[in-house]
């Protein structure tokens, strides 16, 4: 049977169970946090509270989470591997990749294709074997192997910095077989650019690709495209309720269900223990913004307008379970 790399060592793929494909732990912005950090406060206590958030998630039913936090989000795998260490009872998947929406972090600014135009010659991009070595070996000397590749684009589309990102992740997938996720911004279309070059450009078959944050826009003749094309869609961001509503991110997912994409979709949350994006005394107004609201509020309302306990297996179960198989990734 296929294995899939969780923080506590490879699962069977069967072994997933019910899987929400985009749950941060802790999402900080890591330098100003090394400098300033008196809002996090004490580690023991940080850990101690994601602990308690995610054993009442697994509680709920949630068997597997992924964490696409990577470079760029503050990914520190030691402190997951403290985290999960108390939650055995749920399954952590971690990514690597790299986040930006606009250039590079300054670190890779004068390496490897950067440096063609001065060399006369094509540099390969560094970021392509750490992503690799972070899949086939494990990140940073923990043991600890990604299961999945991460990268973004956002409203400001294809930006020379995103353009290089996605290249890099394209060819650390054709050496590891490591599917994709991709942070997209739907209202500006941009799964179109992610097909351009990530597909169409790099060879990453759609199907092996998962659009995030798909569930941000309400345009289902859109979001029925992406689908066709192969992708899957992630309506992953359930309780974010800024620049949209509670109703019209569930409805979205029940019309989608309704034309018969329930095989196209995967749910979750976007949530975080702590993030340290947001002012604190604003996140008390975000107030459905958490693990379980999936549980408690969203499959409510979706079962009464008609998706069937059968759609959502699918969404929870099978979808994760065939997008997360790999048969030569680093999980086994
Ligand atoms: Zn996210």
């Amino acid at each position: 049977m296929s294995q899939v790399a969780t923080v506590r060592g490879p699962v069977g793929i069967d072994g997933l169970g019910p899987t929400y494909m985009h749950e941060h732990i802790f999402t900080l912005t890591a330098d100003v946090q090394q400098n300033y950090p008196q809002e996090w406060g004490s580690e023991e206590a940080r850990v101690a509270d994601a602990a308690g958030k995610l054993r009442a998630l697994a509680a709920q039913g949630i068997a597997t989470i992924v964490d696409p936090t990577v470079v760029g989000l503050g990914r520190y795998i030691p402190r997951i591997q403290r985290v999960a260490e108390q939650v055995p009872e749920l399954n952590i998947i971690v990514a690597t990749g790299l986040y930006t929406y606009d250039s590079v972090p300054f670190f890779f600014r004068h390496r490897g294709p950067a440096l063609n135009e001065a060399l006369g010659t094509e540099v390969p991009d560094p970021m392509v074997d750490m992503f690799v070595a972070d899949i086939v070996e494990g990140i940073a000397g923990t043991g600890v192997k990604a299961a999945m590749l991460k990268c973004a684009i956002d409203e400001g589309g294809m930006t020379p910095g995103v353009e290089r990102v996605m290249r890099a992740v394209a060819a650390a997938h054709h050496r590891t077989g490591a599917p994709v996720i991709v942070h997209t911004h739907p209202g500006a279309r941009t799964g179109l650019e992610v097909k351009r070059v990530l597909c169409d450009a790099g060879g990453v078959e759609p199907r092996r690709v998962l659009l995030a944050h798909s569930g941000d826009t309400t345009d289902c003749d859109h979001l029925a495209a992406l689908a066709d094309a192969g992708f899957t869609l992630g309506m992953d961001r359930f309780g974010l309720n800024v620049e949209t509503t509670f109703e019209a991110r569930a409805d979205t997912l029940v019309e989608m269900c309704r034309r018969g994409y329930a095989g196209s979709m995967v749910l979750s949350q976007d949530a975080s223990c702590y993030l340290d994006w947001i002012d604190p005394a604003v996140l008390p107004f975000m107030a459905q913004w958490h693990y379980l609201h999936i549980g408690d509020e969203v499959l409510p309302y979706i079962r009464d307008r008609g998706v069937t306990d059968g759609e959502i297996a699918t969404m929870l179960i099978e979808n994760p379970r065939r997008f997360l198989e790999t048969a030569d990734s680093g999980g086994g």
